[in-house]
């Protein structure tokens, strides 16, 4: 009797000390997830602009599977038993999530959260509403460096098989956007000897490259035209643009960068495609300017640096840091109170008019409080001067002052893709990738 109730004793002592520390650690990492919840909802990035996992709540078990294939790293967290999206502005659609998910309870989603008639409409070789014209890439709504690249290749691919211009001064096929999957679909026109046009309204490479970040992980290889394999499972963004240029010196591909096409009209035979700096003409197009639109710039000297950029997606990548921060709307306020939240980083807000206007009234208040703690500078009416490798030129009331920078994020407002595709006549509908 004695000898079973000390077995039973000692059993249940070895579950104590195995079971009682795994939930000390579930518990634990359930309150980073929450904290860092709590602070990514400050700054807005909590929310995916775009891709992001949806996750069935009845169905999900907890047991983290997604939260460990995530190779973002804390896209997804679990709170309160449950796989949650908490740092949604960082996904990028790997997939892996869902993929893991060992009773299903999730689907990729490809538009944000709450929006409708959020990606164009295409038939399965990529051919939107408008006849002749094609979607590929993130913009037809799949995320991913390797889906970008063979959906240009495919597209292409089928362009060559109908018929070509007649015409000498038409294009077989104008290319828009030079990155992954404009640059496969542009190496495929080369290939199959097609006369084409590549335009690109910043550099070659795509949105990938700008945005700082240690890695990039491509989970499997791809087939890149005239090249071969790429097998960049986990690289630095230089490697890529490394390859890209290697690509361009071997194979000789053309193409016309800082062009922003404006415009496309057409007719039954032809396109036009409209920007400041001229016109071209093409049988076909294809449509490769990814989802994340094209920012309104200021138009100061040193803009082009690299440490300009339009959008924030991880504050944790900035941190002791000097960061300006130009606007007065919503997304301005959210970047410079996440990055104000960051470890060593002081922050400047330049705003051109003299009082917030049309900003939520939570942003209103965050806002507020970070300026009485002296945790962000605003410096109404005042503009941009000229940015420069260390520093920025901001004309005040006051004059011009100079203040330490080592990153500027402007948010003045631009054109989203999808108000660009309505005004080029493509219909839009919602979608979700299971
Ligand atoms: C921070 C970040 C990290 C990422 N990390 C990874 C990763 O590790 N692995 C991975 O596989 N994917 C990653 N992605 C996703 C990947 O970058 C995209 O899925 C991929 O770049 C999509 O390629 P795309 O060619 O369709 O579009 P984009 O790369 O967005 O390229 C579109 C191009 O079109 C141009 N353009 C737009 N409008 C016009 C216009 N009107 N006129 C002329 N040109 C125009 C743009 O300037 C841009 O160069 C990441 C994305 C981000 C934002």
């Amino acid at each position: 009797m004695n000898e079973t109730l000390i077995t039973i004793f000692i059993t249940l002592v070895l579950v104590a000390a195995t079971v009682v520390p795994y939930v000390r650690r579930l518990r634990k990492k359930e309150g980073k997830a929450r904290e860092k919840f709590q602070q990514l909802k400050i700054s807005g990035l909590h929310e995916a602009s775009a891709m992001h996992p949806q996750i069935d709540a009845l169905q999900c078990i907890g047991c983290a599977a997604c939260v460990r294939a995530c190779p973002e790293g804390d896209v997804l967290g679990i709170i309160e038993g449950k796989a949650t999206l908490i740092h949604g502005a960082k996904c990028v659609g790997h997939g892996l999530c869902a993929e893991a998910c060992p009773v299903g309870a999730i689907n990729l989603l490809m538009a944000k959260p709450g929006r409708s008639a959020d990606l164009p409409m295409i038939d399965e070789r990529y051919e939107s509403s408008v006849k002749g014209m094609y979607i590929v890439g993130e913009l037809g709504g799949l995320g991913l460096i390797k889906n970008a690249i063979t959906q240009g290749t495919n597209v292409v691919r089928h362009i060559t098989s109908l018929p070509h211009s007649t015409d000498d001064d038409t294009y077989d096929v104008a290319i828009i956007g030079a990155g992954p999957a404009g640059f496969a679909a542009g190496l495929t026109a080369l290939e199959n000897n097609l006369r084409y046009v590549i335009l690109e309204q910043n550099d070659i490479g795509g949105t990938v490259l700008q945005y700082p970040r240690a890695k990039i992980v491509m989970t499997s290889p791809v087939e890149l035209p005239l090249w071969g394999k790429v097998k960049l499972i986990e690289t630095r963004k230089e490697a890529l643009l490394e390859l890209w240029q290697a690509v361009i010196k071997k194979t000789g591909i053309k193409i016309h960068t800082g062009v922003k096409v404006e415009n496309i009209q057409h007719d039954e035979n032809q396109f036009v495609i409209q920007s400041a700096s001229g016109e071209w003409k093409a049988k076909y197009v294809v449509l490769a300017l990814g989802r994340r639109g094209t920012p309104r710039k200021l138009g100061v000297a040193g803009e082009q640096l690299s440490k300009v950029t339009y959008r924030l997606i991880d504050a944790a990548s900035y941190q002791n840091s000097h960061v300006l921060v130009v606007g007065g709307g919503d997304s301005a306020i959210e970047a410079a109170i996440g990055l104000a939240s960051q470890k060593g980083n002081t922050v400047s807000l330049s705003y051109r008019k003299n009082e917030f206007s049309r900003i939520k009234e939570r942003n209103k208040a965050h806002i507020d409080d970070f300026v009485s703690r002296k945790k962000i500078i605003v410096e109404f009416n005042s503009e941009v001067k000229e940015i420069m490798e260390e520093k920025v030129m901001l004309q005040t009331p006051y004059g011009v002052s100079e203040i330490p920078n080592d990153f500027v994020f402007i948010f003045a407002g631009g054109e989203l893709p999808n108000e660009f595709l309505k005004k080029i006549g493509i219909q839009m509908q919602v979608q979700v990738m299971e």
